[in-house]
């Protein structure tokens, strides 16, 4: 499990967040600093640390990606395409140690990232 997190605490609505999706196992919601016109962050209610937390189930993982899909469609952006990105430990760039799934959208994006 996960230490408490910014992310623990958004999930728990003690910390408030622009939320845009939310069922019983996500809540997905804007990032404070979008890298895109369009960024969300979708995240577990359990506080899972990460990909490679042992926690983190394949159902779990299904449906993070399932909710990608929609969030993206209601938001404007899956016609033109997006990028879903999961940051994993330090090389990967994870900075909030809570599982989380970005959505970006609403332009063109580079390949390979940085
Ligand atoms: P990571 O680098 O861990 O993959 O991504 C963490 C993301 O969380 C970053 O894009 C960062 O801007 C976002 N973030 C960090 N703190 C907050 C917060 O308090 N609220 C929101 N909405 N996003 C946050």
């Amino acid at each position: 499990m996960a230490e408490d997190t910014i992310f623990a605490k958004i999930a728990r609505g003690e910390i408030s967040a622009d939320i845009v999706y939310e069922d019983e196992v996500c809540v997905a919601f804007r990032d404070i600093n979008p890298q895109a016109p369009t960024h969300i962050l979708v995240i577990p209610r359990d506080p899972l640390s990460g990909l490679t937390d042992p926690a983190t189930t394949p159902e779990t993982l299904g449906h993070l990606a399932s909710v990608c899909v929609r969030v993206a469609h209601e938001a404007g952006i899956a016609d033109d395409g997006y990028r879903v990105v999961v940051n994993a430990g330090r090389n990967g760039g994870q900075s909030v140690a809570h599982l989380h799934f970005h959505i970006l959208g609403g332009r063109a994006m580079a390949w390979p990232p940085g």
